[in-house]
């Protein structure tokens, strides 16, 4: 019975646990790793809440450890992406005309469930799936997942609160309608919260949702629809599918109940998406909301009165943290000559002290990127480097996929600021740097503004605060996620709403208010209490 008004709390974020050894928390996903290498998982689809197996298999091994199989999963084809589409059409009345708070709860309870109970099974899951350290999993699938489903109730919560004036003698309201159809969440390897927050943050507004996951995402991905299924989601609300990506898009972009699409990834998918959903116009009921959060080319600016000790940990946890594959990791860094050879000197020393490997060692900073696709198209890059006699490669440079698909922190030093690895994104471990004459600041910031097509993250390192002031006004437009004296990664839900301009998306900031209002049409309702009883206005009366 919807007879109250319940408070929400601001929540807070997910404390992040150390892991330290000997801890109740390293002991347990220690155990849970254990647990899943002794398992081949075997990964259905999930369309109304059935898990549809075709026994056409793809097996999932992990990127650093190719000889070991973790799972399966059964490939769709486009006869199963209609039935996502059916379900979730079947499934819309009863969740979109659900009290708020009833939704609301069971995205409370996942979050509660992947904070407590599953987070080792989370953690695990991204670790051996994608490669990820034990802090890096922690920040991304316990933390950051658990924040986007509390802060995105929080924030629904204010805009369903938001209603108009009403003057005597009449009731005006907000109806915060979920759209009319279902929406479609493409979703990214590199981040479990994104891919789970991609389908939620439509779901909570009420909307049903057809998701397709990066294959390289799976062996997470069906560890959050477990967890949906025990937080008591409904069939068919979230209905997740692994046919081929263009097909499935071409189905669904035809389909007259096509009503959004929550995407992020690369610019170029992204750009196919909506120049298909263009054509297709004439064919949808109502204007489908395109958001997307795609690519960046994410730099450091340095000043030369920059703390050197911050400006080498910004350097190389923002350009090595994951391997490089954060959509914010700084893949081009701008440093002034005369703080150059000190920077470098301290970040010589500690790149002498990066472990890579297997991340079941917890010793490791850097496990493999995500793929062979991924290892290809790195090292294509790094080769090019090495051949542009521009560039010296200061660190790193080799790479190896005999047993997982490793490559060595990279640090390249460029003479050219437009070259291609300054320029273009390639979502690895490799850094370019640029050395400039400290004189030159001032065509520096032109540079960094108008280096690549992408806006989405920035840091700049400076002590003095009238030079502070100036880069933070000469660079507006270059990132939507702006910092100062920082790396350029780690962005937090509630803290730091995340995402960028120009070719890095529609900057809807997951996480936030903002993006949770793209999924829902509002419906503005006014009743009339005293209606008037006749056509005639009093100015017409006769003198
Ligand atoms: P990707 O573009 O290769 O894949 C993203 C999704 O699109 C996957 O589910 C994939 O299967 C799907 N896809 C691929 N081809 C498609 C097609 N033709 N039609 C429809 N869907 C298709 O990206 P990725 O390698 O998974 O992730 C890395 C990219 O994501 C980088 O460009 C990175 O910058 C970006 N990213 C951006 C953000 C952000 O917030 N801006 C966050 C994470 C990742």
């Amino acid at each position: 019975m919807p007879n109250k008004i319940a408070t929400i709390p601001l929540p807070t974020n997910e404390p992040i646990l150390a892991y330290l050894p000997n801890s109740t928390e390293r002991i347990n996903l220690k155990k849970e790793i254990s647990r899943r290498k002794n398992i081949v998982y075997d990964i259905p689809m999930i369309i109304a809440g059935k898990e549809v197996r075709t026994n056409d298999t793809v097996d999932i091994f992990p990127p650093h450890e190719l000889s070991h199989k973790l799972a399966h999963y059964h490939k769709g084809n486009i006869t199963h992406v209609q039935q996502a589409i059916d379900a979730a059409l079947q499934a819309r009345e009863k969740w979109a005309s659900m009290h708020w708070e009833d939704r609301a709860s069971v995205f409370l309870k996942a979050a509660d469930l992947i904070a407590g109970p599953y987070r080792a099974a989370i953690n695990a899951a991204t670790m051996l799936g994608q490669s990820k350290n034990v802090y890096q999993a922690e920040i991304d699938s316990a933390c950051e997942l658990a924040d986007f489903l509390r802060f995105n109730v929080y924030f629904a919560s204010q805009i369903y609160n938001e209603q108009p004036i009403s003057s005597p003698g009449t009731r005006n309201t907000l109806e915060y309608r979920p759209l009319e159809g279902f929406v479609y969440a493409v979703t990214p390897f590199n981040f479990t919260a994104i891919a789970g927050n991609l389908s939620v943050s439509p779901a909570l507004m009420g909307n049903v949702v057809v998701w397709k996951p990066s294959n390289t995402q799976i062996y997470s991905a069906w560890t959050i629809m477990e967890i949906f299924k025990e937080a008591g989601l409904p069939d068919g609300v979230i209905n997740m599918v692994f046919a081929n990506a263009a097909e499935t898009t071409n189905l669904i972009l035809s389909h007259p109940s096509f009503a959004g699409v929550h995407f992020t990834g690369s610019t170029g998918v992204f750009n196919s998406i909506w120049e298909t959903i263009g054509k297709n116009l004439h064919i949808y009921k109502s204007y489908p909301r395109i958001v997307g959060e795609t690519g960046g080319k994410d730099y450091i600016l340095a000043h030369q009165s920059a703390d050197i000790d911050v400006l080498a940990t910004a350097l190389l946890r923002g350009a090595f943290e994951y391997q490089g594959q954060k959509c914010s990791a700084c893949s081009r860094a701008y440093i002034p000559k005369s703080i150059w050879d000190t920077t470098w000197e301290k970040m010589y020393a500690a790149l002498k002290t990066f472990k890579i490997g297997n991340i079941e060692n917890f010793t490791v900073i850097m496990g493999a990127v995500i793929s062979e696709d991924a290892f290809k198209r790195i090292t294509r890059y790094i080769e090019q480097a090495k051949a542009n006699p521009d560039n010296i490669i200061m660190y790193g440079g080799n790479y190896d996929n005999k047993k997982g698909y490793y490559i060595e922190p990279t640090v390249i030093l460029t003479k050219d600021p437009k070259s291609a690895t300054m320029v273009e994104e390639i979502f690895g471990p490799v850094l370019t740097i640029y050395v400039y004459e400290d004189e030159a600041f001032d065509d520096i910031l032109h540079l960094v503004d108008n280096t690549s097509e992408y806006a989405l993250t920035g840091a700049v390192l400076a002590q003095d605060t009238y030079i502070i002031e100036k880069m933070r006004d000469r660079l507006v437009n270059s990132a939507g996620n702006f910092y100062i004296n920082d790396k350029c990664t780690g962005a937090v839900v509630g803290q730091q709403p995340f995402g960028g301009a120009r070719k890095s998306g529609t900057n809807d900031k997951a996480g936030s208010k903002w993006n949770l209002l793209r999924w829902v049409s509002p419906r503005t309702i006014k009743e009339n209490y005293v209606p008037p009883k006749y056509y005639s206005y009093p100015y017409m009366d006769e003198e």
